[in-house]
């Protein structure tokens, strides 16, 4: 029997590009996921805007920067089909928000210009404040770049019920590997992954078939794309759910639409397709990617940490155990930055960024967490 060197659960960008970089580094590689390559999760209903981060110089913007910085070139080297650099328009949600964009400036590191409300006319956004265009932003077909990621990559339709970790394999069915990644979104069900807070938002796109001639993408609250190949994606997350997501009638999209049409002119947009999605977000909102504690192992020899005990040396992981989560309302801006880092601690073992690392969020957990409260 076959023996992979990692099997990744779950075939949204997180998974899909962990397995793209992993396999570039020469290591045997299975993907499993229950319903198809980005076919019913976050990366499903995604509009898969890439673009950077606008702000007053947070670390969780310099991060996100760095990744799109290596997104955008990553998916124009490789899979330049798929990712439409179509240029994303940063538009404030209203006049408070637009005084901001003049402090904003100092922070964006990225290629932009500011457009003038006048300007943003010209080209069919309705009335509107100055805004940032990010000339090199784009947008990616999400489901055609995590099959493009997959390429030459082993792949089953299979939904993982449970997992075995047994002389130093783990065992899924009649699958066998030496390491095992998790880019399973928003649910988290095999092994006590609490201190991460992975919670799922809830949200839907929408696309319409239209002759509007709109050759830039925008965001305000909510995503407009580009008219790409008479298509225009409009979607956006909003709602924090737990409960799986159920592909809808429609119904949430009206909503988006009346904003949408505030934004463009919509007269002739048809509904061609909806999506729904989870998406999944950690705690802090950074990413998670790294190994994964064994909590109960942690807290059965260190019962004082939910009091405040100090750790000496770097928390028990689970062994040969990965996760590569959390990545919020930027996945495809994240995934392949990700993806590369996951590849380098594998293969290399250099050490996960400290940003990224879920270990960060442990501590506070033991010690905030309602959970632990018979701890204390
Ligand atoms: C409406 C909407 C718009 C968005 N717009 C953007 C955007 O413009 N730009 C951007 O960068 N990001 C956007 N996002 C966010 C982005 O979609 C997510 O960050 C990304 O898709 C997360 O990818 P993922 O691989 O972590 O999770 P997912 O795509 O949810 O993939 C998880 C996969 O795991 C599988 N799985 C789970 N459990 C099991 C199991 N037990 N066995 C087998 N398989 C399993 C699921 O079937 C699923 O395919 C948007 C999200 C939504 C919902």
């Amino acid at each position: 029997m076959k023996v992979y060197d990692v099997i990744i659960v779950g075939a949204g960008i997180a998974g899909c590009s962990s397995a793209y970089f992993l396999k570039q580094r020469g290591l045997e590689v299975l993907v499993l996921d229950r319903s198809g390559v980005a076919a019913t999760g976050g990366s499903s209903a995604a509009g898969a805007f890439v673009s950077p981060k606008i702000g007053k110089g947070s670390s969780l913007q310099s991060l996100t920067n760095e990744a799109f910085e290596f997104a955008k070139k990553f998916y124009l080297e490789h899979f330049p089909e798929h990712f439409k650099q179509t240029g994303i328009i940063r538009i404030p949600k209203d006049e408070k928000d637009a005084e901001k964009f003049s402090i904003y400036e100092a922070f964006n590191s990225s290629s932009r210009e500011l457009l003038k409300t006048e300007e943003l006319e010209e080209i069919g956004i309705k009335k509107s404040f100055d805004s940032f265009l990010f000339d090199e932003a784009g947008v990616c077909d999400a489901p055609k770049m995590c099959e493009a990621f997959l390429n030459g990559i082993e792949y089953e339709q299979y939904e993982v019920k449970s997992l075995v970790y047994e002389r130093n394999r783990w065992k899924i069915g009649k699958f066998k590997a030496k390491k095992l990644v998790l880019a399973t979104g928003y649910e988290n069900k095999f092994f006590d992954m609490r201190y991460m807070g992975v919670k799922g938002t809830w949200g839907s796109r929408g696309d319409y078939e239209t002759s509007l001639n709109l050759d830039v993408s925008m965001h305000k609250q909510i995503s407009v794309s580009a008219n790409i190949d008479g298509i225009i994606k409009v979607g956006a997350t909003h709602e924090k759910e737990i409960n799986t997501c159920v592909r809808c009638n429609g119904e949430p999209l009206k909503a988006l639409f009346s904003v949408a049409s505030l934004m463009v002119d919509t007269s002739d947009f048809k509904l061609k397709e909806t999506f729904c999605g989870m998406r999944s977000g950690s705690k802090d909102y950074f990413p998670l990617l790294g190994g994964v504690i064994d909590v109960s192992e942690m807290l059965d020899e260190h019962p004082k940490l939910p009091r405040g005990e100090r750790l000496k040396k770097a928390p028990k992981k689970m062994e040969n155990l990965y996760v590569c989560n959390g990545l919020g309302g930027r996945g495809f801006v994240f995934a392949p930055l990700m993806g590369k880092m996951l590849a380098d601690n594998i293969v290399d073992g250099k050490e996960i960024d400290k940003r990224v690392n879920p270990d960060r969020l442990f501590l506070k957990w033991c010690r905030k967490s309602e959970d632990l409260e018979s701890y204390r």
